[in-house]
C-alpha cells in the first residue's frame, strides 16, 4: 500500500493508505527524496487557502527519483533525480495556448487540487520533470519549485539599475531579492518586522530593515496580507511597481486613490513556467542563489505532523523539509 500524508479539514493532518499508484501514458512514477513545508500548505493547514476543498493531499516543493515510467515513455528517466513542477494544466486554453500555463483556466496544482509528494509514492507526467544537475542536493532539488516563483516574479519587471524592496522576509521574500539582486538591482531591502527574520537576509548578503518611511521604485509584495500590501503601495514613488507574490488568505482594503494618483503598476505573480524552472536550476548550480541557509529544519517524512509544527512557530522557521529517505 501507498502511505498518504492527508489534511482531512483545518488542522487534522492524518496518514492514509491507498493502492500503490501505477503510471499512465505520459507520466512517471516516483519517490520523494525531499519536500519541503510551504507557507501554503499552512494555509490550507489553518483553513485559509482560498482554493482548495478538503481532503488535501500536500506537497509541491520536492525532489524525487523516478522508480519508473509509462507505456512508450522514454526509459532514460528511470532512476533520474528531478524537480518537478506540480503544475497540472489543460493544454489548450487561451492561457495555455500563449504559454502562459501557470494561469492555466483549468488549473490544478498538485499538493492543492490534486494529490501532492508527501507520500511513499506518487505519480507525476513527465512532461513537468527537470533533470537534476549532479551537483545539487535533493534539499536544493526540494528549493527549486519556490526558487521558480521568485523568478517568475521578478521578471515580469525589469529590476536592473532600480531601487528595489522586498516586503517579506520568508522563502519567497528572501528568494526574490537573491534573484534581484543576480538580476543587477542598484539595491535590494528586505524589509521585515521581525529581527530574527532580518537575521536569515543579512545571512544571504542582503540587505535588511524594519518597516520605514524609505520610498522604491519595485516592491515585491511576498507577505500575503492588507497591511504588507498597503505597505508596498505607500512606500513606491510615483510611476512605480507592486509586484504581488504573496497568498492572500483574506481580501485586502487598500488605498486604490495611490494607485490612480500615482499610475502605480500593481500586478500579480502566480507560479512559473518551464523556462523559470530552468532558469531556477541554472542560478542554483551556478551559485547565484543560495538556498541552504533557509532550511531551518528536517524532519523524515514520517514526521510530517512534527514537521508542520515547527513550520507553524514562523518566527524560528522559514523551510522546513521532510527527507523522504527510508520512508
Ligand atoms: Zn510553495
Ligand atoms: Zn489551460
Amino acid at each position: 500500500m501507498n502511505r498518504r500524508l492527508t489534511l482531512q479539514g483545518p488542522h487534522h493532518l492524518a496518514w492514509v493508505e491507498e493502492p500503490y499508484p501505477t503510471p499512465g501514458p505520459g507520466e512517471a512514477l516516483l519517490k520523494p527524496l525531499a519536500v519541503g513545508v510551504c507557507g501554503s500548505d499552512l494555509h490550507v493547514y489553518e483553513g485559509l487557502h482560498p482554493f482548495v476543498r478538503y481532503p488535501v493531499y500536500p506537497g509541491h516543493e520536492v525532489a524525487a527519483q523516478v522508480l519508473a515510467v509509462g507505456p512508450e515513455a522514454e526509459p532514460g528517466w528511470v532512476g533520474a533525480r528531478v524537480a518537478l513542477e506540480p503544475s497540472l494544466t489543460c493544454g489548450h486554453c487561451p492561457q495555455c495556448r500563449s504559454g502562459r500555463y501557470n494561469i492555466c483556466q483549468n488549473l490544478r496544482v498538485m499538493g492543492f487540487q490534486a494529490p501532492g509528494a508527501m507520500s511513499s509514492v506518487f505519480v507525476a507526467p513527465i512532461e513537468k520533470l527537470h533533470r537534476l544537475p549532479e551537483t545539487l542536493s535533493a534539499e536544493q532539488g526540494a528549493m527549486v519549485e519556490p526558487l521558480a516563483v521568485a523568478v517568475h516574479a521578478v521578471a515580469l519587471t525589469a529590476v536592473q539599475g532600480r531601487e528595489v524592496a522586498v516586503l517579506g522576509a520568508g522563502t519567497i521574500g528572501l528568494l526574490v531579492g537573491q534573484v534581484a539582486q543576480a538580476y543587477g538591482a542598484a539595491s535590494v531591502e528586505v524589509v521585515d518586522p521581525l529581527e530574527p527574520r532580518r537575521r536569515f537576509a543579512e545571512e544571504l548578503g542582503l540587505r535588511s530593515k524594519s518597516p520605514d518611511a524609505s520610498h522604491y521604485e519595485v516592491i515585491f509584495e511576498c507577505v500575503g496580507n492588507e497591511k504588507a500590501l498597503e505597505g508596498a503601495i505607500q512606500a513606491c514613488h510615483k510611476g512605480g511597481e507592486v509586484v504581488v507574490a504573496g497568498v492572500f488568505g483574506r481580501p485586502a482594503c487598500i488605498s486604490a486613490g495611490l494607485v490612480q494618483d500615482w499610475e502605480l503598476t500593481l500586478r500579480g505573480s502566480l507560479m512559473y513556467t518551464f523556462r523559470d524552472y530552468q532558469e531556477a536550476l541554472r542560478l542554483l548550480a551556478q551559485g547565484c542563489v543560495r538556498v541552504e541557509p533557509l532550511i531551518t529544519h528536517r524532519f523524515p517524512l514520517g514526521e510530517a505532523q512534527e514537521a508542520f509544527a515547527a513550520a507553524l512557530r514562523r518566527e524560528e522557521a522559514v523551510k522546513v523539509i521532510l527527507e523522504g529517505r527510508g520512508f
